[in-house]
Formats: C-alpha cells, sequence, structure tokens
C-alpha cells in the first residue's frame, strides 16, 4: 500500500483566501487519495456561515484546525483591507506556529502551503523540515507584478499612479500605475513597505501555486518560468473553482432564472465582501432599470470602503431598504435582487446568464471562464482593476465601465456597457472569444491537461519525500 504523503495548507483570512486553497486541497487528495491535508485555519472571530457550509463538505482526507480567532478589538479601527488581514495573520502566528509543532512531532509533513496572505507562516517550514510553497488564488499576471515590484522600487521614486507609460511587466499586457493593486498606492506607507518585503521574499520559495490555466495567461506564465530571472517554479493549477457549499437561496434564484430566456439576464456581484456608497447604489440601480435588461442584483447595504463586508457580514441591516424608493415595484417583471449572497456558482451555471458585471475577484473570474460569458468589469478593491485590464485588454472578453470625475460610474455609462454586452457586435465578439477561453479551462483541467499534469508533477516530488 501507498505511504499517506501529509501536507498543510494555511489560507489566509476571508472567504476568498480560505475557499480556494480548500478547494485547491479537495483537488489534490481527489487525483491522488494518498494525499492527506491538514488545513489550519486563522480567523476574526468565526468564519462566516458561507465557509462554514463549504467547509462540512470536505471529504475525510482533509482535517481542519481552527486557530485561537482573533478579537476585532485587536485591530485598529478603520484600518484599510490589507492592513487588517496582515495583522490578523501576524496574530495566528504563535497559534500556527503550536499546530505545527504539535503535527510534525507526530508525522512527517512533507510541504507547507500557505495563501499568499498568510505567507510569513512559511517562515516556519524549515524549523519543521517542510518545503514551502505559496498558494496563490490569483492570476499570473498579478505574481508577475510582485516580482517585478521591487526592482521598479529601486529604479524610480514617483508614485506609480503618476508614471505617464503604462508600466511594462514581463509577459503583461501593459497596465497603468492607477490600475495597479490598492497596496501599491502610496510608496510611503507602511503597508506598502511590508508588501514590498514580502514579494522579495516570494522568490526564495519552493514554489508558488497559481489558480490560472496555461492557456489563459500563456505569455506571463512562459516569463515566469524563463530561466535566469531568479524566480520559484511556478505551477498553474487552475481554474479550481468552488463546489458544495450552502445552496438554501439556490432553488428561489433558479425557479427565477428558469423562467428567463437563454443568455438574457445580467447577473451582477461584487465578490464576497464588495460594497458600494449610496450613490453608486442609485446609479446602478437606475442605469439597470434605463437598460431594460433583465437583471440578478446581489445586493449590500452601502458603505464609503468599498471591502466593508470582506471579514465579517454585515449585520442587522436589510439591503434592499437602499435601494432607490419604487426600484423594486418598478422592475419586479425584470429583475430578481438578492440581498447580500447568491448562490453564485449555480447563477453562474444557468443557461439565462448572458453577462456577468463583476468587480473581478480573481475566483468570480474563473467561475465565469468556465461557463463561457463575457464581463462587464467593475473593479473596486484589491488587484481588482488589473483583472479588468487583463479581461479587457489582454484578453478581450469584458467591457470596462468609465468612472466619471465625480468617482460615480454614471446611469448612462451603466446602460450603454449593458447594450455593448448584451447586443452589440462587440459583445458578440466576446462570446466567441469566451467560448474559446472555457474550452481551453474544461481541457486543461482534463486528465491530460496542463493543470492537471502540473499538480501531479508537483505530487510526484511530494511523494518522493515521504
Ligand atoms: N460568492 C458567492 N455568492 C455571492 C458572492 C460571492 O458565492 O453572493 C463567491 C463567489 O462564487 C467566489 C467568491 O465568493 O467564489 C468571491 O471571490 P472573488 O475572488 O471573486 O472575490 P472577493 O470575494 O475576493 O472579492
Amino acid at each position: 500500500m501507498e505511504k499517506t504523503v501529509h501536507i498543510a495548507v494555511v489560507p489566509g483570512p476571508g472567504f476568498s483566501h480560505l475557499v480556494p486553497i480548500l478547494q485547491f486541497s479537495k483537488r489534490l487528495v481527489q487525483l491522488h487519495p494518498n494525499f492527506h491535508v491538514t488545513c489550519l485555519i486563522p480567523t476574526l472571530v468565526s468564519p462566516p456561515s458561507a465557509s462554514i457550509s463549504i467547509l462540512q463538505t470536505l471529504p475525510p482526507n482533509i482535517n481542519t484546525i481552527f486557530l485561537q480567532p482573533v478579537k476585532p478589538e485587536d485591530l485598529p479601527q478603520g484600518a484599510t483591507i490589507e492592513t487588517q488581514i496582515q495583522l490578523i495573520v501576524a496574530l495566528s502566528m504563535p497559534s500556527i506556529h503550536q499546530a505545527l509543532k504539535t503535527l510534525t512531532s507526530r508525522t512527517r509533513f512533507v510541504a507547507l502551503v500557505a495563501d499568499s496572505s498568510a505567507f510569513d507562516a512559511l517562515d516556519f517550514a524549515k524549523e519543521f523540515n517542510m518545503l514551502s510553497y505559496i498558494y496563490l488564488p490569483i492570476s499570473a499576471t498579478t505574481l508577475s507584478w510582485y516580482f517585478y515590484v521591487p526592482m521598479l522600487d529601486k529604479e524610480t521614486s514617483c508614485e506609480y499612479r503618476d508614471f505617464p507609460e503604462p508600466i511594462k511587466i514581463p509577459g503583461c499586457v501593459p497596465i497603468h500605475g492607477r490600475d495597479l493593486n490598492n497596496i501599491v498606492r502610496d510608496r510611503s506607507s507602511e503597508v506598502y513597505k511590508t508588501f514590498l518585503q514580502r514579494a522579495w521574499r516570494f522568490r526564495f520559495v519552493d514554489g508558488v501555486l497559481m489558480n490560472t490555466f496555461l492557456e489563459m495567461e500563456t505569455s506571463p506564465i512562459r516569463a515566469l518560468k524563463e530561466e535566469g530571472r531568479g524566480y520559484p517554479p511556478v505551477y498553474p493549477v487552475g481554474p479550481i473553482v468552488q463546489s458544495g457549499g450552502d445552496d438554501t437561496k439556490g432553488l428561489e434564484c433558479e425557479t427565477w432564472l428558469d423562467k428567463q430566456q437563454v443568455g438574457s439576464v445580467l447577473y451582477v456581484s461584487f465578490g464576497s465582501g464588495g460594497t458600494l456608497s449610496q450613490e453608486q447604489i442609485n446609479e446602478l440601480a437606475c442605469g439597470l432599470e434605463l437598460s431594460n435588461y433583465k437583471f440578478l442584483w446581489v445586493v449590500r447595504a452601502p458603505s464609503s470602503l468599498a471591502s466593508d463586508a470582506y471579514l465579517s457580514a454585515q449585520k442587522d441591516v436589510d439591503p434592499l431598504h437602499f435601494l432607490p424608493c419604487g426600484f423594486l415595484e418598478r422592475t419586479k417583471e425584470k429583475g430578481m435582487v438578492v440581498p447580500s449572497w447568491a448562490p453564485q456558482i449555480q447563477v453562474l451555471s444557468h443557461s439565462s446568464v448572458g453577462g456577468f458585471l463583476t468587480h473581478c475577484g480573481w475566483n468570480s473570474i474563473l467561475e465565469r471562464v468556465l461557463k463561457g460569458v463575457p464581463f462587464i468589469t467593475w473593479p473596486l478593491f484589491a488587484e481588482q482593476r488589473m483583472n479588468a485590464v487583463l479581461l479587457c485588454e489582454g484578453l478581450k472578453v469584458g467591457v470596462r465601465p468609465r468612472v466619471s470625475e465625480n468617482g460615480l460610474v454614471q446611469r448612462e455609462e451603466i446602460v450603454k456597457v449593458i447594450k455593448c454586452l448584451m447586443e452589440g457586435e462587440e459583445g458578440g465578439k466576446m462570446s466567441g472569444r469566451m467560448n474559446e477561453l472555457k474550452e481551453a479551462a474544461t481541457n486543461a483541467l482534463k486528465e491530460d491537461g496542463s493543470s492537471t499534469k502540473t499538480l501531479s508533477l508537483l505530487a510526484l516530488k511530494w511523494k518522493s519525500l515521504v
């Protein structure tokens, strides 16, 4: 009988940093049943219910250990999402160390895989004789930027958003400085300095697993693999997307979608925690209404902070109260509005959905790529603007609304992009390209597909260490 190969994984805080690494673990043990994964979970208070329902679907060869939860009062008030995530991980480090000590005293663990936001946990790999890997639930384009930024930082001094020309990251579509990830917005900030150190340290791990696939990001992946750059080995193993989980709202959405024509509905969602301001909710509502298209909109209560609901659910507010007066009544034949959370995987799988207005979270993008319908890109925070550039200018499968000088996307602009996506010639071309991408994504996951082979190579390496 083959020996069991043990690995430990450390997700980052938040749904979209927990679920991807769990999904990766599921895929690993499904393809290689002699693997056993132990997942050490840092949390703020307790995990959101959507995460809990996914945890309940894990197979027996994936164990979860909840680390001592961080208390909200230990985080500074008004801290950015990036700072909060960094602090939750930092405060969880003693529990991660203790858990690894206990685990490795009983069993040989060959590898430690940490989500990029829990990167610091990899400091313990050497002590416990484990190889160290980052799991990136983001694009190869973003990883290329991480590797490139320390060099650009040395060569330049002004803010990246003030660069006159788009930045040419090796292998990637040129990206304007204002579209880079939020963390690099202020080069004098602590959060930027920490990011920079981390981006440099990324080079010294044993490998980086990326939830992307060769056929979607051919050029950035090739550039990452080029010898002589001093980068660690990269493993594109995606697209790995969510499966299982809560579907109590599924039936309601599905019943509504069943009644709509094929490809007629625009699905509107800003990820697991993205929020809009009250003014922007008003504009979006009016835009949807004026466009005359069918829509399914996941609505959250307004906030001036776009990532407000990311780490903890909004409480005690009914998001529907913040919609413009009479909106629900006027659009009841055209739209379905879901408060806070929709069963996205099921929604995106439905044949009635013909377009996706997304905040460009990487998971949402991959989920849609596997279904093959184009995007309206509405990035909010983190590296979402970089993803929007990749979709619209690189892969040409998305259209991005213009933000006006007052910081809002106006209703007329919303109508324009919806029409472009749902009925225009450009929309048709984007659909064609999305279908090609969908086929490539499906193939990458087949037995002889690029991502399956990549994961098997890595598994083979880990097995050889037992
Ligand atoms: N999601 C969902 N229902 C919602 C909103 C989000 O199931 O109403 C899931 C979505 O399917 C995806 C994840 O939450 O798996 C969001 O991850 P993404 O990387 O797109 O965005 P983030 O949450 O990091 O902003």
